[in-house]
């Protein structure tokens, strides 16, 4: 019979024969009893002020009979098997006359439906607005060291998708779920590390994935499927409420099945969609601004003395402030440990930012999101004539316009020390040790909503008391984070299907049904399996 066990601690400087003995250990019962150990996970808990850090590990395992009497079996949780099994991708063998499927964006959603389609037999045609990885670095490096954007290929657009340029974080909330662990299984045959299948926090870094991407593109045309980049979907066509093509930069391409996974930076999407049958709903979203800090000072505060060990690595933080008289709440986001500030944009003097870190996360800083969740109705009405759906997108276009000024209109980072936020002085001048070389001084009041600000102004020093050590004067703000989440949801019903133009299927962040690399991509494979059920 097959047990999981959880809870079994090991020291920072564990060896892997110390897990079995853990084990034996914690049941009671000899370590022959013991067969087929494996690591289901292992996390890190450094809650204990006076105690060094430990990991935390469950294992499955193989327990017969016979051992049982022995064993302490309160702590032994029977195991279904079929529980923690990745997904089947059932063949399509029928020779059914219909057009291949379409799989809009290659993004982490994108990019798992179309893999998931063409394990399927589907040959599916991906197609990608912005380039391949290694054309991208080269157009991602120019904007950030001369200013240059390329409004098709960028930090969010091209192959990848926004994550691309990420911390690369696979956090998700359970292991058991068959789809992550298809998910997680497939960027291991991409060559991802095995411990991102056990690790509590699974982190890639940017490094990585631009090397993990490619290979999943190869495996999607080794299976039958086709790849086309610089490729932008402009029109959907749509006849008595059923898809009937697509239109790729003038190419009328016919299809009955299409996965829209273009992400939420895509805002040309969300307006061909207002202007179509398609339904959208608005959501709630998020707006705030980047902080970093000293990762000494974050290490400190986590590990205490212990900061330096080897196997602890670098920490991170999640701190929130819940709403309160006068104040919204704040939360931070995206954390990215040892990484750096980044500028991003898609379009034209419009700059948002976010955070990337490489697999080492080496670096001198920690930076995280701050950001202050926004419900529909606090979005001010434009009344301009366009359906009021798009109004979400101008509220962020507009910050990001002022962004682009106040950073000097050259795609710089406007950013202030926290000390001249809190006091709402103009900066004067920016600390020379950052992660982001080029930031310039800028009062963050005048680009990011007054009710904004002064909740961050209220939260952000009790926030930090959880982090010490270190001046408000040396902690950065950067603006501004517009892009943590899509303002819109289109909708879609049981089926996975747009509910008012069947045969298209949202999915990923864009359609506002997920909000991760991991997210997305389950949501892709989801989206997958709805497209297959309509070929079976
Ligand atoms: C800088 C940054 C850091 C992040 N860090 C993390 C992290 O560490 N961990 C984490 O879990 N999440 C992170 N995220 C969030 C994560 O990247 C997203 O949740 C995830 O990428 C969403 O996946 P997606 O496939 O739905 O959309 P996207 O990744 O946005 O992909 C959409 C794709 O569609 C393409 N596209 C758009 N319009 C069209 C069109 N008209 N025609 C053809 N193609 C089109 C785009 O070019 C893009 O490649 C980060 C995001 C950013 C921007």
């Amino acid at each position: 019979m097959r047990y999981r066990l959880h809870q079994i601690q090991l020291p920072l400087d564990y060896l892997e024969s110390d897990l079995p003995q853990a084990v034996a250990l914690k049941l009671g019962c000899p370590l022959k009893a013991i067969t087929g150990l494996k690591p289901r996970t292992r996390s890190l808990d450094a809650r204990a002020a006076n105690q060094a850090p430990r990991f935390v590990f469950s294992v499955d395992l193989n327990l017969e009979k016979k051992w049982l009497p022995l064993a302490n079996q309160a702590l032994l949780e029977p195991l279904d098997p079929h529980k923690s099994k990745p997904i089947i991708i059932p063949q399509i063998t029928t020779k059914r006359s219909r057009s291949r499927p379409v799989v809009v964006g290659a993004g982490p959603a994108g990019l798992m439906a179309a893999f998931a389609l063409a394990k399927a037999g589907l040959k599916p045609l991906l197609i990608e607005r912005g380039a391949a990885v290694d054309e991208r670095k080269t157009k991602v490096r120019d904007f950030w060291s001369n200013g240059v954007l390329d409004e098709e290929t960028n930090t969010l657009y091209g192959e990848g998708g926004a994550g691309l340029y990420s911390d690369g974080k696979l956090t998700s909330r359970s292991k058991d779920s068959p789809r992550l662990l298809y998910f997680l299984e497939t960027l291991v045959q991409c060559g991802a590390p095995k411990e991102i299948l056990i690790d509590h926090n699974p982190h890639l870094g940017s490094d990585q994935l631009a090397l993990i991407v490619p290979r999943l593109r190869d495996f999607i045309i080794e299976m039958g499927g086709e790849v086309r980049f610089l490729s932008r979907l402009d029109k959907l066509t749509a006849h008595q409420g059923k898809l009937t093509s697509l239109t790729i930069q003038g190419e009328v391409i016919p299809t009955e099945a299409c996965v829209l996974a273009t992400g939420h930076s895509a805002r040309d999407v969300y307006r061909m969609l207002a202007h179509s049958p398609v339904a959208l709903e608005p959501k709630s979203f998020a707006i705030g601004a980047r902080l970093e800090l000293p990762q000494e000072v974050i290490n400190h505060a986590q590990f205490k003395k212990w900061a330096g060990h080897p196997a602890l690595g670098v920490a991170s933080f999640r701190l929130t402030r819940k709403e309160e008289m006068g104040f919204r709440a704040c939360y931070s986001f995206c954390m990215c440990p040892g990484g750096k500030v980044i500028a991003c944009a898609s379009s034209k003097n419009k700059l948002t930012t976010n955070g990337m870190s490489l697999s080492k996360r080496d670096l001198a800083w920690g930076n995280a999101a701050f950001i202050v969740p926004l419900r529909p109705s606090d979005i001010p009405p434009t009344n301009d004539g366009e359906p009021a759906i798009l109004d979400a997108i101008k509220f962020q276009e507009n910050i990001e316009a002022k962004a682009f000024v106040f950073g000097g209109g050259n795609y710089s980072l406007p950013a202030s020390r926290l000390s001249d936020f809190l006091s709402q002085q103009r900066p004067k001048d920016l600390p020379q040790h950052r992660s982001a070389p080029r930031a310039v001084p800028a009062d963050l009041w005048q680009i990011l909503p007054a009710s904004l600000c002064e909740t961050l102004r209220h939260a952000l020093p009790e926030m930090l008391q959880k982090l010490p050590g270190c001046s408000f004067s040396d902690i950065l703000l950067y603006a501004a984070e517009t892009r943590s989440s899509s303002p819109i949801r289109v909708t879609r019903g049981d089926d996975g299907q747009s509910t008012t133009v069947q045969g298209l299927f949202p999915c990923g962040e864009g359609a506002g049904y997920a909000g991760g690399i991991v997210s997305a991509g389950i949501d892709g494979l989801r989206a997958a399996q709805w497209v297959i059920q309509t070929y079976l």
